[in-house]
């Protein structure tokens, strides 16, 4: 079967790209293996996303945002950063920024479900569900795709969005720089009897981190972070004992807590594409850049890529032009490569600065915490990043 592009991976990264080509009128094959059904209405999965402004324009201007009800948006007013027990946060306030939210929390299975609607309205696009990739040949005029039931699809232009695990970056011959931070993310929504006021928490304490990423009602998804070993005695934990912990570990700034979700797990590895692009081939999403979700930018770097992408794609496609030219899919690399690095690289660092407790780090952590306070050029830029609009 002949296609103009074959997309792997129908997740929120695959739908956004999708979704960007909606009057290219491009032929496009969206494989995942799994369901339609569960495609089409993904059950809630522990993340809650924080978009940034810049991500919100984007869904908007691809038709994503105005499928997700309003009830399903919470505003994040302000951020508080600790350090171990010492009260002194580091703050981020929405009002510095200007008129929006810092942030907007919204869950993954919502995103993913109005991506997949918005994908799935377009003339041309075919979701291939239930198919398992099992290899992929770039191709120096058209690329191909091997399905597990061995059947082959082609396209001149092959996009991967299948996970920072990418078997098909792997089957590309595209290299990885992989950190495994041998640590394991705990997530799960919490009720509790004061409320959070729109402020999110990022607790950095000692052999945990703690994050309070607050919901509509008195309701915020609790994240909490640890080593492997650990992370499985908390999992063994009752619901009773597991909010008791909670509780106690945030020092009762949001009083009683209660489980009120399953509690997820995800192994924490961070993963940088070396390329992002060869002949007729391209990397977007996890795929292309796997963020610790420490730094809250994973998909927001997603949407941004896939726009990125779309946007050349689309551009040629109406002029008639080649959609796998080495120039657009290198263009697009340089784009993707500046806007992430910086803060991928950064993000390793403070992660390792964070999670280290001998004595000078002890020391350096609690200095970074309050020269971000004191040097406020710094604290505009990150509050600039998470409320400026797209261009
Ligand atoms: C706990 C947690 C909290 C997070 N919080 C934030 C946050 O606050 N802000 C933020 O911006 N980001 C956050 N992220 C990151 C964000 O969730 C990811 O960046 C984003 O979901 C990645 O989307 P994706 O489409 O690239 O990959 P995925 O969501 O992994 O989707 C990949 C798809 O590919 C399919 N697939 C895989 N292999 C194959 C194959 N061989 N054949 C066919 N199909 C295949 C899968 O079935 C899946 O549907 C968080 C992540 C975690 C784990």
């Amino acid at each position: 079967m002949d296609y103009d592009i074959i997309v792997i991976g129908a997740g929120p990264s695959g739908a956004t790209f999708v979704s960007g080509l909606a009057d290219a009128g491009l032929r496009i094959a969206m494989i995942d293996q799994q369901k339609r059904e569960t495609l089409i209405d993904p059950t809630y999965d522990g993340r809650d996303i924080a978009l940034s402004q810049r991500t919100v324009d984007i869904l908007k201007q691809c038709g994503i945002w105005q499928q997700i009800p309003d009830t399903e948006v919470s505003p994040i007013r302000a951020a508080r950063v600790i350090d171990g027990k010492s009260p002194y946060s580091l703050d981020f306030d929405a009002k510095a920024g200007g008129e929006h939210p810092l942030g907007r929390l919204v869950s993954n299975h919502i995103i993913r479900k109005a991506a997949m609607a918005t994908a799935l309205n377009i003339k041309g696009v075919d979701l291939l569900d239930g198919e398992t990739v099992e290899d992929v040949a770039p191709g120096e005029d058209r690329s191909s795709v091997r399905l597990a039931d061995g059947s082959v699809l082609t396209a001149p232009l092959v996009i991967a969005a299948d996970t920072r695990f990418s078997p098909a970056r792997r089957q590309a011959g595209i290299s990885a720089s992989m950190h495994d931070f041998g640590q394991v993310m705990i997530v799960a929504r919490m009720e509790h009897s004061i409320d959070h006021d729109g402020v999110s928490w990022e607790c950095f304490l000692y052999g945990s981190t703690l994050a309070v990423l607050p919901l509509n009602g008195s309701v915020s998804s609790i994240v909490l972070t640890l080593p492997h070993q650990e992370a499985q005695r908390w999992l063994g934990k009752s619901p009773e004992a597991y909010a008791d912990a909670i509780t106690r570990r945030l020092g009762g700034i949001l009083g009683d807590m209660k489980l009120v979700s399953e509690r997820t797990s995800y192994p924490l590895v961070g993963v940088y594409a070396n390329r992002f692009a060869g002949d007729g081939f391209a990397l977007i999403g996890d795929a292309a850049v796997g963020m610790h979700p420490v730094t809250a930018h994973g998909y927001n770097f997603c949407v941004a890529g896939a726009q990125a992408l779309a946007r050349r794609v689309d551009k040629a496609a109406r002029a008639g032009e080649d959609i796998r030219s080495k120039t657009l899919l290198r263009a697009y690399e340089a784009e993707h490569r500046l806007r992430t690095w910086p803060l991928y690289a950064s993000t390793q660092k403070l992660v390792q600065l964070y999670t280290s407790e001998i004595p000078p780090a002890k020391i350096l952590r609690k200095f970074v915490l309050r020269a971000g306070n004191v040097f406020t050029p710094a604290k505009s830029v990150i509050t600039g990043m998470l409320t400026r609009h797209a261009a």
